[in-house]
């Protein structure tokens, strides 16, 4: 009895509830959120390894919250995901982070490229394709500067084909995020409408540390240039990462070394210093 008790006090101990409590609040607070433009896009760029050219951005999902400042999507899309919002919140995503391009773009960063995040309940909900034309048609983007980025499971979903072909019909740049964490078979990478593959921060940060890593790392790097995909390596924050991946090749760098995510008008400024040199 003295051990249930002992439990029974650990498990209401107050850290617990106030993580819930929390939980919910946030869960709770999405749709407010979206419709009082809580959430905010933040930009990382993206460089070409070879050249030293920013060629691209991801887009990245914040959330101000009144009370809680700002909120991790790594605590807050799961929620999204869970209760279906998701599917808003990433409409509004696509939507703000090409019209932001296009500006860019009119003001002189000329084939820019904006990546966006998709999440699996937006192929599941319906039209997407057409969610996707509309912001295109609306914005007045150049599909070839849209690229969207899907997970591995997303992309091995046989419902999911024919959507993703339609998108790259469109002329839209199909890429794989963190590729290699997910279940998956490489034949996939054969038979998939998809330009390129994104190498996984976990990956990234073996390099120097874990020959393991470099070996998964070098493979990835073969496999793609044989099939004529491109890759970016994600999470690179050194330079002895930057120039392993230099010397095997990889086509594009994104991370802390050359750029944090930063808001949209930080970014315009780094556009424009950039045209300016
Ligand atoms: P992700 O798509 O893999 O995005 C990369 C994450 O790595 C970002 O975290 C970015 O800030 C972080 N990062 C970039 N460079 C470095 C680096 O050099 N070192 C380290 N340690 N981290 C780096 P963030 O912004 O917190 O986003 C987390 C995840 O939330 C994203 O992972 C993505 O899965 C999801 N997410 C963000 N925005 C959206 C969105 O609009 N839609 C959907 N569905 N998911 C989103
Ligand atoms: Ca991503
Ligand atoms: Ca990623
Ligand atoms: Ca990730």
């Amino acid at each position: 009895a003295k051990e249930e008790g002992k439990n029974h006090y650990k498990w209401f101990d107050g850290t617990e509830e106030a993580g819930a409590a929390e939980l919910m609040e946030l869960r709770n607070g999405l749709r407010r959120a979206l419709e009082r433009g809580e959430f905010e896009l933040h930009y990382q760029p993206q460089i070409e390894a070879a050249s030293g050219r920013l060629t691209g951005l991801e887009a990245l999902l914040r959330w101000n919250h009144p009370r809680f400042g700002q909120v991790s999507p790594q605590k807050f899309i799961p929620l999204a995901e869970e209760t279906g919002l998701i599917v808003e919140i990433g409409a509004w995503a696509l939507r703000e982070a090409c019209a932001q391009n296009k500006a860019w773009q009119d003001a002189g960063a000329a084939g820019l490229r904006i990546a966006v995040n998709l999440s699996a309940r937006q192929f599941a909900a319906p039209d997407l394709v057409g969610t996707v034309r509309r912001v295109l048609e609306d914005t007045g983007l150049d599909p070839s500067c849209l690229e969207l980025e899907i997970t591995e499971n997303m992309a091995m979903r046989n419902e999911n084909l024919a959507t993703l072909e339609q998108l790259r019909d469109m002329g839209i740049l199909l890429s794989i995020d963190d590729f290699g964490t997910q279940h998956s078979s490489l034949s996939y990478l054969k038979r998939l409408p998809v330009g390129r593959i994104k190498i996984d921060r976990s990956f990234v940060s073996g390099i120097g540390v874990d020959e393991r890593d470099e070996a998964i790392i070098h493979a990835m790097l073969l496999i793609a240039r044989r099939l004529k995909l491109s890759v970016v390596a994600e999470g690179v924050e050194s330079d002895l990462q930057l120039s392993y991946l230099l010397e095997h090749d990889c086509d594009e760098i994104q991370g802390y070394l050359f750029f944090r995510p930063q808001s949209a008008e930080q970014t315009g400024e780094v556009l424009r210093r950039i045209r300016h040199r």
